[in-house]
């Protein structure tokens, strides 16, 4: 047992030795870099993924329903499609920094299918999805791009009740987007 010092603060830690302030502060600021690398690992990135690359089937669907929707809801510029995916481990070092690498999500969040800038000319679009959903984050994420001043909230809802109804007029009758 060593000496206790009788100059500084102290605490305890679990196992009962005691740190002086100085030391505190340092164990700290350890611990704040471990937490913030274990979120660093929790995270989940999406990066760019090569249009080329995307189900021709997604993504022939994707066009035409981003063609159908721009047109109804009177979206006047161009909006592109950038087609994501969460980037493997593997990956995270060789993208940490670069350009098209998208910060999301964390594994506890919901799924993620995609996400538009309002007002923006991109929607970024998760290309590994269900053909359906596709279409329907694409609805939806024009939906919020076109000017809209209801509150958040509201504005989610309204994306959402847009991006269904969208879907059962086109299962409806697929001939709207000319299949
Ligand atoms: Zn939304």
């Amino acid at each position: 047992m060593p000496a206790v010092e009788t100059h500084g603060f102290y605490t305890e830690n679990s196992e009962g030795s005691r740190f002086s302030g100085y030391q505190l502060a340092s164990e700290i600021r350890e611990t704040l870099a471990k937490t913030e690398s274990i979120l660093e690992d929790l995270t989940i990135w999406y990066a760019e993924f090569q249009a080329s690359r995307v189900d021709p089937l997604i993504r022939e669907a994707a066009g035409r329903v981003l063609e159908y929707c721009t047109k109804q809801l009177g979206i006047s510029w161009p909006v592109s499609l950038v087609w994501v995916e969460e980037e493997g481990p593997e990956d995270r070092e060789l993208a940490k920094g670069t350009e098209g690498r998208f910060w999301n999500s964390y594994p506890s969040d919901v799924k993620l299918f995609g996400w538009a800038q309002y007002m923006g000319d991109k929607i970024y679009v998760v290309h590994d999805r269900d053909v359906w959903d596709v279409m329907r984050t694409i609805a939806h994420e024009l939906k919020h791009i076109r000017k809209n001043e209801m509150e958040k909230e509201a504005r989610e809802a309204d994306a959402f009740a847009y991006a269904d109804q969208v879907i059962s007029d086109i299962q409806r009758n697929p001939s709207l987007i000319g299949y």
